[in-house]
C-alpha cells in the first residue's frame, strides 16, 4: 500500500483518535438526517440519506461504547471562552456552545494545563493556577503563535501617554511603539524579536541579501543597503569618488565597511572583494577620462 491512505480508527486506538472520529460521524449524521427530514426532497434522495445516518450510526455505535467502558477524560472548548471538563460547569449555561476538543482527550489536568495554559477553565480544574503552565498560554497557543508570528503579552514595560494615542513597549518581544487598549494591555503584535531574528537569519542565508558580517542592518553613511546587488553598486560608486579625487565624506571608509559585509557572505577575503570590484571602478574611470582626452 503507497500514498495516503485514512488510518482505520478502532476500539483500541487513542482518545484522540476515536474522539477525533466520532466528531466526523457525529456530523456526517446530523448532515444526512436534516435530509432524511425535509419534505421538499424527493423519497428516493431521503432513503438514501436516511442510509447513510443509519451507517454513520452504526460506525460510531463501538466507538461510543469504547468510551463508556474506558472513560477517558473529555474536554470541551466554548468558543472564545475556556476548556471545560466532561460534564456540568457552573460557569456555563445549559445552552452554551461546546465543542469536544478530540486533540485534549485523554489529557488528564496536568498534561491539560500544560498544553492549553490559562485557557483552562479553573473551576473543572481548580488545582490548575498551581500547575506549571498556567500562567502561560499553553504550549498549544504558543505554538499557534509562533507560526503566526504573534506575541502573546499584553502587558506594556511602559506606556507613553503623550499625544493621541497610548502607546508602549513589549518587554517579552522587545517591539516599541505598540498600542495600548483603554484597559492599558498592549494590542495584539507582531514577536518583534522573532521579526529580528527572522531578518537576520535572511540577511545571511538570502544569496540576494546583504547584512554586517554577524547578520545586522547594514547601514553605510545613514542608510540601509538591503541587498548584494545595491551593496556592489555603492562600492563601486564611493571607490570612483576616491579615484576622482574627491574629498568631504569619507568615501574610503564606506568602502571597506561594504568589503567587510560582501566578504563574510561570500566567505572570501575583503581584498578579493577589493580586486574584484576595482576592475569596474577601473573601467569607469577609463569611460569619465576618455572624453576628457579628446
Ligand atoms: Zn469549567
Ligand atoms: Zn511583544
Amino acid at each position: 500500500m503507497t500514498g495516503a491512505t485514512t488510518r482505520t480508527v478502532t476500539v483500541d486506538s487513542t482518545p484522540a483518535e476515536i474522539d477525533g472520529r466520532l466528531i466526523e460521524l457525529w456530523m456526517t449524521y446530523a448532515h444526512h438526517r436534516a435530509i432524511a427530514e425535509s419534505d421538499r426532497l424527493s423519497d428516493d434522495v431521503r432513503d438514501a440519506a436516511n442510509q447513510a445516518a443509519r451507517e454513520a450510526a452504526e460506525e460510531a455505535e463501538p466507538l461510543e461504547a469504547a468510551y463508556r467502558e474506558r472513560q477517558w477524560p473529555r474536554w470541551w472548548w466554548v468558543p472564545n471562552g475556556h476548556l471545560h471538563r466532561e460534564g456540568d460547569c457552573s460557569t456555563l449555561y445549559a445552552s452554551t456552545e461546546r465543542n469536544l476538543t478530540a486533540a485534549a482527550s485523554g489529557m488528564d489536568d496536568a498534561q491539560v494545563v500544560k498544553r492549553y495554559g490559562w485557557h483552562v477553565c479553573a473551576v473543572c480544574v481548580p488545582n490548575a493556577p498551581v500547575l506549571d503552565g498556567f500562567r502561560t498560554p499553553g504550549t498549544y497557543a504558543a505554538a499557534e503563535a509562533a507560526a503566526n508570528g504573534d506575541c502573546l503579552n499584553k502587558v506594556p514595560t511602559y506606556v507613553n501617554n503623550r499625544g493621541w494615542t497610548a502607546w508602549g513597549g513589549c518587554g517579552e518581544c522587545g517591539a516599541r511603539g505598540v498600542a495600548v487598549t483603554s484597559l492599558g494591555n498592549l494590542r495584539k503584535h507582531k514577536h518583534q524579536r522573532m521579526a529580528d531574528d527572522a531578518a537576520r537569519k535572511a540577511r545571511i542565508d538570502d544569496p540576494r541579501l546583504i547584512g554586517t558580517p554577524t547578520g545586522e542592518v547594514l547601514k553605510v553613511d545613514r542608510s540601509e543597503i538591503k541587498t548584494k546587488r545595491t551593496a556592489e553598486i555603492e562600492w563601486v560608486r564611493y571607490m570612483e569618488y576616491v579615484g576622482l579625487g574627491w574629498t568631504g565624506d569619507d568615501y574610503r571608509t564606506f568602502a571597506r565597511q561594504i568589503a567587510e559585509a560582501l566578504a563574510a557572505k561570500d566567505g572570501v577575503t575583503v581584498e578579493d572583494v577589493e580586486a574584484r570590484l576595482q576592475l569596474k571602478v577601473d573601467k569607469k574611470l577609463r569611460q569619465i577620462a576618455r572624453p576628457a582626452t579628446r
